[in-house]
């Protein structure tokens, strides 16, 4: 693809969509359209000279702009949040529905050559993801359907929005199902972070205040595997250009399991501080274990998210470090 090319991100303004922009500047890209429906002064990043669009793109008529001249279109909007967030506000996931309906025929429409849609392992059928000991989760997983209400089910429907324009109308559409990304500049505070920079940000709160207390949600042994944003933005690229995916579902997420707590001994690591853990049981806390099985990204790309857990949260530790004293310092700071 020529580097003038015209690329539109969606949700440019939040974690991976911002991430995505400035993946492709750093590629060399010279001709990126950031799409939001935030005002500017709230998006996490705004990337010097990429077009800056403020636009809700639930609505047809701003897609059709947000898609003119396109190449490609990467849709990574969303009303979306840990699970603190899609288990309180399932109607508001379900309603992200109405973005990619409009996002795909607005850029089918438009004769754009390729569509991403950023879909979710929350898809799976929760009905394998009963217990901490998990099986990890291959793409066939998803059926017999039993989503995760509300995010999920809206997550799998615009899957199968993308397949049956491949199908029908012979689009080149690409999805992929996250698996918890997280990394510097994501979602840190305010009611929609997940839970690696929640407990980043609670363990610098505990040591900033002298006060070691520390809630987990859950009993700590629900399990996870965790992706560096790095990683995620690189497999986006990857699979957006690898045309025996078309309108195929594929995992992108780390293999690396681990229990809450495990997560929170990274991050005490990494501080160099010790908590007080205490549990509540009757907090948001999702399925009791998930994985990402990696079988076949690696048979397709052959590669696989791969940036270890401890050396993602020193990063994102780091970070948010950095977040928390310029918030106490009184300067603007992401989320
Ligand atoms: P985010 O909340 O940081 O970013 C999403 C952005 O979409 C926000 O800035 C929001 O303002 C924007 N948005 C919402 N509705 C919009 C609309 N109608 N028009 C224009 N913009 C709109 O979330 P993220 O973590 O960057 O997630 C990006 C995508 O990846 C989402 O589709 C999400 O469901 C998916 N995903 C993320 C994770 C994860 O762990 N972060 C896991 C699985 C799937």
């Amino acid at each position: 693809m020529n580097k003038d090319e015209v690329i539109v991100v969606t949700g440019a303004g939040g974690f991976i969509g911002g991430s995505l922009i400035r993946y492709f500047k750093e590629k060399g890209f010279t001709n990126l359209r950031a799409v939001d429906k935030k005002p500017l002064y709230e998006w996490y990043q705004v990337v010097e000279g990429a077009e800056s669009l403020c636009l809700d793109v639930s609505e047809y008529q701003n897609c059709v702009r947000a898609v003119e001249n396109a190449k490609e279109v990467y849709n990574l909007a969303a009303d979306m949040g840990g699970m603190g967030f899609i288990e309180k506000n399932r109607v508001e996931c379900l309603r992200s529905i109405l973005i990619n309906t409009n996002m795909i025929e607005a850029a089918y429409n438009a004769g754009v050559d390729r569509y991403f849609f950023s879909s979710s392992a929350c898809a799976y059928n929760t009905d394998l993801q009963k217990t901490p000991d998990v099986i990890a989760l291959k793409e066939a997983d998803a059926y017999p359907a039993m989503a995760e209400r509300g995010y999920g089910w809206e997550k799998l429907v615009s899957e199968m929005f993308c397949e049956e324009y491949a199908a029908e109308r012979g689009m080149k559409t690409f999805i992929a199902r996250f698996h918890n990304v997280y990394g510097p500049f994501g979602t840190w505070d305010g009611g929609r972070e997940k839970a690696p920079a929640a407990m980043c940000r609670k363990v610098i709160s505990a040591q900033d205040s002298g006060n070691p207390a520390m809630e987990i949600w859950g009993d700590g042994s629900q399990t996870r595997s965790y992706m560096y944003i790095d990683d995620c933005t690189k497999g986006i690229d990857m699979i957006m250009h690898c045309d025996e995916l078309i309108a195929t579902p594929i995992n992108l997420g780390s293999s690396e399991l681990v229990s809450v707590n495990e997560l929170v001994d990274n991050v005490e690591k990494v501080a160099d501080y010790k908590v007080e853990r205490s549990y509540d049981l009757d907090a948001p806390k999702g399925v009791a274990g998930r994985n990402s099985d990696n079988t076949f990204i690696k048979k397709m790309l052959n590669w696989e998210p791969s940036t270890p857990l401890a050396e993602g949260i020193a990063k994102t530790y780091k970070w948010i470090s950095q977040q928390y004293s310029d918030r106490k310092a009184g300067k603007r700071t992401v989320s």
